[in-house]
């Protein structure tokens, strides 16, 4: 199946709201350290498209009730490097257009904006994903995928045509990026992100070592820090303390700037008209 029902790997702290995922690729290019998908899909690096994927998706979505919410994507990029001639996704996006669907777009690519006129003419809204504002930190961090400018350059393209945008400062990791949520939460409502989804890095043995090793500086504190912390699913939190204390600061910092703030995962209510995904933005379109 290429729709499937939006799976969070069991976490019982998750708050998302129903929906089906869609993955337009296999595997993701960007070779982020923290990531989870790549644990379990084999040769994840290689990024690759699926075989014979807009046949099935118009297939599967004539079953599918119109105004459902699909997103795409969680365990890939759906605007991979590929993307710029391959055009899969924007395929997906023109079939699940006329069928009625909505989507939330997940992406660290500024290619999402190639897509702009087409996601303004749907029920789209996009969140983008920016950790860090230093490019020394991101190529570190996440070394393939694009520099954060440019995902900042994507957003307000995306908003300036009236596409519902979100920023995903995700994972805020201590030592690393936590320094930064001020300013992080600065950036994105600046470049027309209207909410704010964040949650605190969710250690798994395999990401945790390429972490360490990349930032050798910070490992010591960051192991014994989650040396205290809580055993969840199969990923190892941060103490709770540490877990409310950045997201209380992501919070009041989004409330000075005006958007609206919700945290992943982390298993805290959602305030009341936002889901913590974002996708209440769509309605928010709709309405007006
Ligand atoms: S963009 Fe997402 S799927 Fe791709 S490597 Fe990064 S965390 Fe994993």
């Amino acid at each position: 199946m290429i729709l499937r029902p939006f799976d969070p790997w069991k976490s019982p702290l998750c708050t998302c709201p129903a929906k089906l995922s869609l993955n337009p690729y296999t595997g993701c290019p960007h070779g982020c350290l923290y990531c989870y998908a790549s644990s379990y899909i084999l040769r994840f690096a290689e990024c690759r498209p699926k075989v014979d994927l807009l046949k099935r998706l118009a297939r599967e979505a004539a079953k599918v009730k119109p105004g459902t919410l699909v997103a795409l994507s969680n365990s890939s990029d759906p605007y991979p490097p590929q993307e710029k001639e391959l055009r899969l996704t924007k395929g997906c996006l023109q079939i699940l257009k006329e069928r009625g669907l909505s989507v939330l777009v997940v992406t660290k690519s500024h290619l999402v904006a190639q897509d702009v006129e087409l996601l303004a003419e749907m029920s789209a809204c996009v969140a983008i994903t920016v950790t860090t504002l230093q490019d020394s930190i991101c190529r570190r961090l996440e070394p393939g995928a694009p520099l954060p400018a440019k995902r900042l350059d994507a957003m307000t393209k995306l908003a300036k045509k009236g596409v519902a945008v979100s920023a995903r400062i995700d994972p805020i990791i201590p030592g690393i990026n936590d320094w930064e949520i001020d300013d992080l939460v600065l950036a994105v409502s600046r470049a027309g992100a209207g909410h704010i989804t964040s949650s605190t890095y969710k250690a798994r043995p395999g990401n945790m070592k390429k972490i360490i090793s990349a930032f050798p500086e910070e490992g010591a504190s960051l192991e014994s820090l989650f040396a205290r912390g809580d055993k969840v699913a199969a990923s190892c939190y941060l103490p709770v303390e540490t877990r409310r204390d950045l997201m209380q600061r992501g919070k009041e910092s989004a409330e000075r700037e005006g958007v609206t703030f919700s945290s992943c995962r982390e298993g805290w209510a959602t305030v009341p008209g936002t889901n913590c995904d974002g996708s209440h933005l769509l309605s928010y379109l709709l309405k007006h």
